[in-house]
């Protein structure tokens, strides 16, 4: 006979709550929009074929080299996450940050949102986070479990297949701050600048104190001598291949029903995860 599956039942009622902040560390930050879908603006397209219609004519009578054609014609930009003018970090992007995070140096954990691969990936990613390539992922629909018959403690709160999420992360919206279009590796990216601010939620559906605190150990907070704040994280594009990108850092703006620094304690003392210094 099997024993018996150890999960945490989804139906506590308990509800905790972070409102938290992301400030933007680095000179830019971009992240790109979920769907991939450009913004239009029919009014500046209508302008900008005006332009290139008197372009190409005096193109046409030699006016103009191929060369000076060229410069009218500038890459396509990548545009910022963002919805009726409002840009936001996605929710699922900042928990797969931050359940990364936690996979990397939990012990006992699987690897869910982490990337084991050795190959293809980023040898600066590989020489900070020293990912473990023989950690597997547990499937809670066909009862495959790294630790045998109990769920690994990461997926008992952020979900697996079949498994709700314990933890739930809102859209980050950007609150205060600058957004500007560069220019870089040949194409245009609209970016978030320094000191830009986002906030957002986080709700602990029936967490335990040790589990609220390793959320917050993936938000990279630690125990400042009796105070609790947040070290630096790689974020976004481009954060393993130029310091000017991908650095963030979270705040606590309030907290209901939980006590982040003894919580995180309760977490550190439990787990004893390995630390990881991102900044690079
Ligand atoms: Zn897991």
């Amino acid at each position: 006979m099997k024993a018996q599956l150890s999960f945490t039942p989804r139906n506590s009622t308990t509800y905790g709550k972070l409102k938290a902040e992301i400030e933007v560390v680095s000179d830019y930050l971009h992240v790109g929009m979920e769907k991939g879908i450009p913004r239009v603006d029919s009014e500046k397209i209508n302008n900008a074929r005006k332009k290139i219609d008197n372009v190409l004519k005096d193109f046409i009578n030699d006016r103009l080299s191929p060369g000076e054609v060229d410069q009218f014609f500038q890459p396509e930009v990548n545009w910022f996450s963002s919805e009726n003018g409002t840009y936001f970090i996605p929710g699922n992007s900042v928990k797969g940050a931050v359940r990364s995070r936690i996979e990397l140096s939990t012990p006992g954990s699987c690897y869910i949102s982490t990337d084991r691969r050795t190959q293809n990936v980023s040898s600066r990613y590989i020489s900070i986070f020293k990912p473990d390539k023989r950690i597997g992922s547990d499937n809670f629909l066909k009862e495959y479990f790294v630790n045998g018959r109990s769920i690994c403690p990461v997926c008992n709160v952020f979900g697996n297949s079949g498994l709700a999420s314990r933890v739930i992360f809102t859209d980050f919206k950007l609150v205060s701050g600058k957004v500007g279009i560069i220019p870089y590796n040949n194409e245009r990216y609209e970016v978030v600048l320094k000191g830009s601010k986002f906030t957002g939620e986080i709700l602990f559906k029936g967490l335990k104190d040790e589990e609220v605190g390793m959320v917050l150990f993936g938000m990279k907070a630690f125990d400042n001598a009796g105070k609790i704040s947040f070290k630096e994280m790689l974020f976004g594009r481009f954060k393993f291949m130029d310091r000017k990108f991908g650095r963030v850092r979270f705040s606590i703006q309030s907290a209901v029903q939980i006590n982040p620094l003894e919580d995180l304690k309760r977490f550190l003392e439990k787990y004893h995860p390995k630390e990881v210094n991102e900044n690079w």
